[in-house]
């Protein structure tokens, strides 16, 4: 069974990076029939904010992506005591006395003799006595987990191919602070340990997480840790996709805070979203795919590249309105203007950009319309129409050929002073739709109004 995982820090709002990444996951796992797990990194006490849990839940029942399991990583602390223990007890977890700013200075020297700034393990040098004297002085230590520098990390990567690290290049990390406290690494993967996922698809940011965490996993598979929960000592797969950035090229802090709030407040349908977002940064074109199934079928990790995934607000808008053009009125409805009907929608529809804009053609419907001034012989003319307006099956039809006739008018000349006397617009929807909606007397009653 495919398990995937969508795993945000409630310490913000979802921005378009992250609704990319849920996304995906849960269409990986709607595609295999698997489930779509949303997990709450709530580690983090002080950032972590439950008015930001709840906004996570809103935004992803808005695109439609509801999680088949709910976990929150703050109800699960003893599970990774568990396997802080085990793992100690393995080795694999060791004490950490630096301060801060000792830290930072051993960083600089090395940047300064141009070597990358690995951490040199200088705790696992101390002595016992060393170590019991920082102990007396009442320095807490922090924990790193001990990287196996024996072999090289290597796994199959879904998006970048075969990925390969040096754990020697790597500094060992630290998974939990002097108050103990938990940092993201090693939770995270007794996690994905405990609740089977099968598949960790994230943003390229973390490559080099998953090079350490594939060693918390065999650390974690070879202690049995996982032997209660049942969970297959198997690791998962790993893909991580490009990042997106801004239409400059650039990770921009605009992308950072544009959220499903703010897409909503501009009309954008979640649909729309979701069709861009699927296909962005793919081979695949992005196309105004309102459907799930559609956009499933052409879903593969396979078609997606390494180059940064391009957001451009142009592109987003230009498939909003073609998803709008294809909605139907039931879909709609409880968004219209009280009174608007199903004719309504479909006359007025292929001119909207968002389904909020059929409030200002309403208005067209429900009236008064502005006049233009009108010549004498247009207003002639305009009489003309009011007389010769007959109801039947297309009224407009009807009403253009007859004047046509009558009156040898053709062309702009023909039709604008009609659409300007209906409507109070130079342009807009189809006469022929939008005439029956208006309904005979309201139309009459403009065509006779504007010939006065
Ligand atoms: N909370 C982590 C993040 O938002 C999760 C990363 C992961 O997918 O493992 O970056």
């Amino acid at each position: 069974m495919t398990i995937t995982r969508f795993a945000p820090a409630p310490t913000g709002r979802l921005h378009v990076g992250n609704i990319r990444t849920a996304l995906h996951n849960w269409m990986l796992a709607r595609k295999a029939g698997g489930k779509f797990l949303l997990r709450i990194d709530d580690t983090d006490a002080a950032r972590s904010k439950e008015e930001y849990v709840d906004a996570i839940h809103e935004d992803l029942a808005w695109l439609g992506m509801q999680p088949d399991m709910v976990e929150r990583q703050s109800l699960r602390l003893e599970r990774y005591d568990a396997a802080f223990d085990v793992l100690k007890a393995a080795g694999r977890i060791y004490p950490a006395y630096e301060t801060s700013q000792e830290l930072e200075l051993k960083r600089k020297v090395l940047l300064g003799r141009g070597l990358p700034p690995i951490y040199d393990r200088g705790a696992l040098k101390l002595t016992d006595e060393e170590r019991a004297a920082k102990e007396a002085d009442g320095i807490q230590p922090h924990w790193r987990f001990k990287l196996d520098h024996d072999e090289p990390i290597v796994w199959e990567d879904g998006v970048r191919g075969t990925a390969k690290f040096d754990p020697a290049q790597l500094s060992d990390p630290v998974i939990r602070r002097a108050d103990g406290s938990w940092l993201y690494m090693l939770p995270s993967t007794v996690d994905d340990v405990e609740m089977g996922v099968t598949q960790v698809l994230r943003g390229e940011d973390h490559v080099s997480n998953t090079a350490v965490q594939i060693q918390m996993f065999t650390a974690l598979y070879a202690a049995q840790f996982s032997a209660a929960s049942g969970a297959p000592n198997e690791l998962p797969e790993f893909a991580h996709e490009a990042l997106l950035v801004g239409r400059e090229g650039k990770l921009s802090k605009r992308l950072g805070s544009l959220g499903c709030d703010a897409f909503r407040e501009r009309g954008i349908e979640p649909e729309a979203l979701i069709a861009l977002l699927a296909r962005l940064g793919t081979s695949l074109s992005v196309e105004p795919i309102a459907n799930m199934k559609d956009l499933l079928e052409t879903f593969d990790l396979s078609t997606f590249g390494r180059a940064p995934a391009k957001f451009d607000d142009a592109d987003l808008e230009r498939v909003n309105t073609a998803i709008v053009h294809q909605m139907e009125f039931a879909e709609v409805k409880d968004r219209l203007p009280e009174g608007m009907g199903e004719d309504a929608w479909h006359a007025v529809r292929p001119n909207l950009e968002t389904v909020g804009g059929a409030h200002d053609y309403w208005r067209i419907v429900t009236g008064p319309v502005d006049l233009p001034e009108f010549s004498d012989e247009d207003r002639a003319y305009l009489a003309d129409a009011a007389s010769t307006l007959q109801w039947g099956d297309d009224p407009w039809a009807a009403l253009t050929s007859a004047l046509k006739e009558k009156t040898g008018r053709k062309g702009k000349a023909l039709f604008l002073p009609l659409r300007q006397a209906l409507t109070g617009m130079n342009h807009g929807p189809d006469m022929g739709e939008l005439l029956p909606v208006l309904g005979e007397e309201v139309a009459r009653r403009r065509l006779e109004r504007a010939s006065n």
